[in-house]
């Protein structure tokens, strides 16, 4: 049975008025992988910070768009058509009627950079929080609240897909996943490092953190993290652009300890 997704709810006022970019992830974590029971040093590291887990997110998704891609606008010659008004569609992605304003089935066929008329590549300058608010202006579930119970849903569907594909290209690791997996490769999100250099790095940067005693001393460590992340960012962009996948894989998982060390930090900050 297709059970009913929980959809993640955010009030558009909230939406429109909040300019921070890091709300998002404050507000909307994504679910966790269950802790390991192995003692090794390597696994409780990992499990001392818990990976997002978007392959488990992605998923859900899929799942959840199969209803709407069955009952999806598209006609037999492949020309998209307002599900309520019948006109056909004047521009892509199309998400919201511009006619009638109605708010359209969820295309699963459209990938997350479709959704905000992005260039598929992982270095991305874009305004994409501005293009992420726009969309949740016109298909925002407060929108249609009086509306037939079908629209709403669409709406339910749509609003969440923005906010998944927003919340998915505007971090550099849940990114880089996200291309990789575009490339039909897919990332081991919980494979461990065994390379005793970076073990002893993180581990050192944990000690940091638990004996920082004040703002000033963990913004500093943060900032480290982040000068590493950057780098491994561009490490990844570079390998991912000469299709170099190992390379690519391999900056991936040094990315994903230092966002859990970052974690940590916010949590305690
Ligand atoms: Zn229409």
């Amino acid at each position: 049975m297709l059970k009913k997704r929980n959809l993640v709810r955010i009030p558009l006022s909230a939406l429109l008025h909040r300019s921070n970019p890091d709300f998002i992830s404050s507000s909307l974590s994504p679910p966790q992988f269950s802790l390991s029971s192995s003692t090794s040093p390597q696994d409780s590291l990992s499990s001392t910070f818990p990976a997002n887990n978007y392959t488990s997110l992605f998923l859900q998704n899929t799942l959840f768009s199969l209803k709407s891609f069955l009952c999806s606008q598209a006609t037999n010659n492949g020309v998209l058509r307002c599900w309520s008004c019948d006109k056909v569609a004047d521009s892509t992605p199309f998400l919201v009627c511009e006619a009638c304003k109605s708010v359209q089935p969820v295309d699963s066929s459209l990938d997350y950079f479709q959704i905000f008329g992005s260039e598929r590549k992982y270095e991305i300058e874009e305004n994409l929080e501005g293009k992420y608010k726009n969309w949740q202006k016109k298909v925002h579930p407060d929108l249609v609240h009086t509306k037939s119970e079908k629209e709403r849903e669409f709406a339910a569907e749509q609003s969440a897909r923005v906010t998944d594909a927003y919340r998915t290209l505007s971090k550099p690791l849940s990114r880089a996943i996200y291309v990789m997996r575009l490339e039909g490769i897919n990332v081991d999100e919980e494979k461990t490092i065994t390379e005793p250099e970076l073990l002893m790095e993180i581990m050192e940067i944990r000690e940091a953190v638990e004996e920082a005693s004040d703002s000033q001393a963990l913004n500093q460590i943060q900032s480290q993290v982040q000068e590493k992340m950057k780098y491994w960012s561009k490490s990844f962009a570079n390998a991912f652009k000469d299709r170099k996948f190992e390379e690519a894989l391999d900056s991936i998982q040094r990315m994903t300890y230092y966002d859990r060390v970052n974690e940590e930090i916010v949590k305690k900050s």
